[in-house]
């Protein structure tokens, strides 16, 4: 197993408090870099920094409420991460959530939303801890993206067509900080047992109350992974996409930018 060291590092999650930024945090400070995360709900939040300082004791670990949509909160969570560790090494975009609507049922206003989602939920963090990256020896920056960008589905039309954008987003920054020697690289996820799954899950439950025997979870997301024909028949797990951001985000793959990999558990048709 290859180790890499990252004492010394920090590390940034937004959206850490929850599913694979939560699982991409445990990365990091197993690997031993500080890290910051961020969430608009204070109870996850607290919640997930309990969790972590656990199995971490000595942990260097920030948790602070901001929503990465708000530009002020934006730059204080920059502000305070930086009075608290002085640096920042590693970025990774990772807030946000999907939007399942067809184009018959999505709104000019759920467009809106959906589009200022996908692209300020990066934009924002990106801009607030530029000049902090821009000091680190060996900067990265790792989006979240979906294989949406590339395999759209109408029933997530605003979504896959935000992600396609993303997508080019990604490759405009690698192009432009390049010189700055700032990587930035994107993963692209199929579906991924997180909480907005598990919450997929609650309404199923909700809505079949009346079930004497409903659907156990590994039931319920087998069935789903059966029926979009996923190759490797299940769900990704949090784990699984964090450990290809952490690659991404350190030297591991320090020949790497503008790039993204595929986490989709073979789901991509294309070649
Ligand atoms: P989770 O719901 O488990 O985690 C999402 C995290 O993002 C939470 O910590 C949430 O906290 C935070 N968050 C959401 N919006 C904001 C915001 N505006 N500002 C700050 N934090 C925010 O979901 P996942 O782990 O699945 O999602 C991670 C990323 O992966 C998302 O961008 C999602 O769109 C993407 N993705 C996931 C897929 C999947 O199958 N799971 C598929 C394709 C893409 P809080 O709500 O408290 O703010």
């Amino acid at each position: 197993m290859i180790q890499i060291d990252l004492s010394g590092q920090v590390a940034v999650v937004t959206g850490g408090s929850s599913g694979i930024g939560f699982a991409t945090a445990r990365l990091f400070l197993q690997a031993g870099a500080s890290v910051a995360i961020c969430g608009r709900d204070g109870e996850r939040l607290r919640s997930a920094q309990a969790s972590l300082a656990d199995e971490y004791p000595h942990a260097q670990l920030l948790a602070v409420r901001c929503d990465v949509l708000d530009a002020e909160q934006t730059n204080a969570f920059a502000s305070q991460v930086m009075q608290r560790f002085c640096r920042v090494d590693m970025l990774v975009n990772n807030a946000g959530q999907g939007r399942v609507s067809t184009f018959a049922d999505t709104t000019d206003d759920a467009w809106r939303d959906e589009l200022e989602l996908k692209y300020f939920s990066i934009i924002r963090p990106t801009r607030a801890f530029l000049p902090m990256l821009n000091d680190a020896p060996s900067p990265a920056i790792v989006c979240v993206n979906s294989l949406l960008a590339l395999q759209p589905e109408p029933h997530m039309v605003a979504t896959s067509s935000a992600r396609a954008g993303v997508l080019s987003l990604v490759k405009s920054l690698a192009t432009e900080l390049a010189p700055q020697r700032i990587r930035v690289n994107s993963i692209l996820i199929g579906i991924v047992e997180s909480g907005q799954w598990k919450r997929r899950y609650q309404n199923y439950l909700n809505e079949n109350a009346d079930n004497p025997a409903p659907q156990s979870w590994a039931q319920w997301t087998g069935e789903i992974a059966r029926k979009k024909n996923i190759p490797l028949g299940r769900f990704g797990l949090p784990e699984e996409a964090a450990q290809a951001l952490f690659y991404l985000a350190t030297p591991l793959s320090s020949y790497t930018t503008g790039s993204h990999i595929d986490v989709s558990g073979g789901f991509a048709r294309h070649v």
